[in-house]
């Protein structure tokens, strides 16, 4: 019996519990998806509880993601190159492995005919999950991204850091609330949380205008996931681009975290069905 854990706060939305066991359940082991709400406060205790009371691994998410790795006695080098961890094993001999596997489930959802070598992308927004995007677009081969961040002075230090990370990159950095000309950009990435149920559902990061300055080729990546279509997403396809929605990212990042913990990689095509049950 597998039994594991996801921490952060809040964690009312979550709907990983249900794709996590249908995931556990599909490669043939039983298991218990714990959501535990955990502040940065509550960290230190909660991983000793969890250490002590035979959890096999967790998950982190808002607002854990860069605080874990200090508790941690390794992480791995692709939650170093974002410094960000979303998973943890916890090992027999009580020792804790964190890792990234938002990289791999934002990668994987991009469909294989979509090719981003040498072009440009633009990220909206920042944080944990605009880095995970770096690092997936990075792997396929982009030579430029423009983040639009609503504080630039905040954003030089993340930026410093990425460009060390990722020297093959050119970064750049633009208010967000300015007019932006995205006609150069292969792909747009929301990773704000600006259209998620709960918050700001009825607005778009960016406007219709900016938006429309687009290549009818390119490609809206929205990472949320709640709804399955955000505001984002209704315009980009009226204007008649390719859209891709945060849902196949939250199953893949969660295939990819059974995988590390069990050694088995289970069907992403059952955990999707489940998850669009639960929403
Ligand atoms: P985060 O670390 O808190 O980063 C959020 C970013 O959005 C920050 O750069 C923040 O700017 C910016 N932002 C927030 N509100 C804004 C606003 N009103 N105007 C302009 N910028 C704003 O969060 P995260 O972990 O990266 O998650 C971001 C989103 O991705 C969430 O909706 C989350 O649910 C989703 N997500 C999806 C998946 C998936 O598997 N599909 C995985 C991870 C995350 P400041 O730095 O100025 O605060």
């Amino acid at each position: 019996m597998y039994k594991l854990a996801l921490i952060g706060y809040p964690l009312g939305h979550s709907i990983s519990a249900v794709i996590q066991e249908e995931g556990l359940r599909n490669i043939g082991f039983e298991g218990k998806y714990d959501p535990i709400e955990t502040t940065p406060e509550d960290l230190l205790d909660r991983i000793k509880y969890l250490k002590h009371n035979n959890y096999n691994g967790f998950n982190v998410t808002i607002p854990l993601k860069t605080i874990i790795p200090v508790f941690l006695n390794d992480i791995d080098e692709k939650a170093d190159v974002v410094g960000c961890v979303n998973t943890v094993k916890i090992t027999q001999d009580e020792n804790l492995i964190g890792t990234n596997t938002d990289i791999y489930g934002f990668k994987t959802a991009i469909p294989k005919n979509i090719n981003l070598k040498g072009k440009a992308a633009a990220i909206l927004g920042t944080g944990g999950a605009a880095r995970a995007a770096v690092a997936g677009l990075s792997e396929l081969g982009v030579s430029q991204i423009d983040f639009y961040t609503r504080n630039i002075i905040n954003t030089n230090k993340v930026l410093n850091f990425l460009r060390e990370k990722f020297p093959q990159i050119k970064f750049n950095a633009f208010q967000i609330q300015n007019a932006k000309n995205l006609s150069n950009v292969s792909i747009l990435v929301n990773a704000t949380p600006i259209g998620m149920r709960g918050y700001m559902m009825d607005e778009m990061p960016i406007s219709i205008q900016d938006l429309s300055t687009m290549s009818k080729d390119a490609v809206v990546y929205d990472i949320i996931y709640n709804p399955l279509k955000t505001l984002l997403m209704e315009h980009a396809e009226k204007l008649g681009l390719q859209t891709i929605s945060g849902l196949d990212m939250l199953i893949y990042q969660a295939q990819k975290s059974i995988e590390i913990w069990t050694g088995k990689l289970p069907d992403a095509n059952v955990m999707k069905i489940a998850a669009l049950q639960a929403l």
